[in-house]
């Protein structure tokens, strides 16, 4: 397919210019002010460092907005040495009577060829006996099995586990033929359906991840069908969303297409329609990553606004409130950018166009 020989061309060149981090350089943890299923609380997010994602090692070069794989150690990484890199990172932190952990392992934590078993049960076992109120991690779909997830809980017991998914979009097409996930809204559905079918017996939960303006998508296109997918979610049983806009990750296609000016991450005033209008439709919790907000590679307004609304953003995600009306002059080019923003486009059945 044209879009994976272009993703694993662009990968294959940035694995080219990549220098070689040791395991301590790639392991890294913050903590800050979040949402937890209990109430607000702490979260503490450990990256710990891993092989890679599979996804984006494999033939198909991976999504084609992110780099974490560059992030990676690229070679397969000893169970016990990132247990041990774990724990120096998490006990860095005093723990308060609501903290979470939140374990990035830039891919699946669920892969046993990107996170090793025995980090794996060691990682869980080790925070089943620690003061921390639930663990969550990511995983692809086809790591959600079954007996996965009953090794997961016979290490961490009656904690609470989300599993987070990036599901990306509802719509199959954009998932595969812009983004190149690899798998299909089917597959989806079956992993939630096995983490809703053991429900009755631990406390398991998930959540979706939602791409905010992938490529080859206009500004009024991303926000209507982020905002679907967030119902789409609901409607299924996801019991979380987040959102993810888009920021530009170095050497992945959409930087390529960005230094082309084929592409921009989206205006603020977008990401503020999209949460508002989900939190109106839908019952579950969601979220707005702002990362990158503000700067020249993620979602833009103008300097006036930028960090007033992400700091307007990160406080309703913690009350799940809405974002007030506020104002300035860059609002006037963001409707006119998105009123405009489907005029030009071909009338072309989609399924005909070439993608680049
Ligand atoms: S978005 Fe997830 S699945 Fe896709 S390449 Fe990145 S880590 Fe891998
Ligand atoms: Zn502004």
């Amino acid at each position: 397919m044209e879009i994976q020989e272009l993703n694993k061309e662009i990968r294959a060149r940035s694995f080219e210019k990549m220098k070689k981090r040791s395991l301590k350089q790639l392991t890294a943890s913050w903590y800050q002010d979040d949402l937890l299923y209990s109430g607000i609380g702490k979260n503490i997010f450990i990256i710990i460092p891993t092989v890679g994602c599979s996804w984006a090692l494999g033939d198909s070069g991976g999504c084609t907005m992110c780099s974490y794989v560059s992030d990676s150690f690229l070679e397969s990484v000893d169970g016990n040495e990132i247990f041990e890199l774990f724990v120096n990172e998490f006990e860095k932190y005093d723990l308060t009577e609501s903290t979470g952990v939140k374990i990035f392992s830039s891919g699946s934590f669920l892969n046993p060829m990107e996170v090793p078993i025995t980090a794996r049960d060691k990682i869980l076992e080790y925070l089943s006996k620690k003061h921390v109120k639930e663990v969550v991690v990511e995983s692809r779909p086809e790591y959600i099995k079954e007996d996965v997830l009953k090794d997961v809980f016979s290490c961490l017991g009656d904690k609470l586990f989300e599993v987070s998914i990036g599901l990306e979009t509802s719509n199959d097409f954009t998932r595969e033929e812009k983004i190149n996930k690899g798998f299909s809204r089917e597959d989806f559905e079956k992993s939630i359906g096995i983490i809703k079918s053991l429900k009755n017996s631990y406390k398991i939960k998930s959540k979706a991840y939602i791409l905010v303006k992938p490529i080859l998508t206009s500004e009024n296109e991303a926000i209507e069908e982020a905002i679907e997918t967030s119902k789409y979610c609901e409607r299924i049983g996801v019991n979380r969303v987040s959102f993810t806009p888009t920021t530009i990750h170095k050497g992945t296609l959409v930087e390529q297409l960005w230094k082309r000016g084929s592409y921009q991450p989206p205006w603020i005033w977008s990401v503020v329609e999209i949460i508002n209008e989900t939190r109106k439709n839908i019952n579950v919790p969601s979220f707005m990553d702002t990362s990158g907000f503000g700067s020249r590679r993620g979602p833009y307004n103008c300097k006036k606004c930028n960090k007033t609304l992400k700091n307007l953003i990160i406080n309703a995600n913690l009350k799940q409130s809405l974002i007030d009306n506020i104002d300035c002059e860059c609002k006037l080019h963001w409707i006119a950018d998105k009123e405009s923003s489907n005029l030009n486009r071909s009338k072309t059945t989609i399924r005909h166009l070439p993608l680049i």
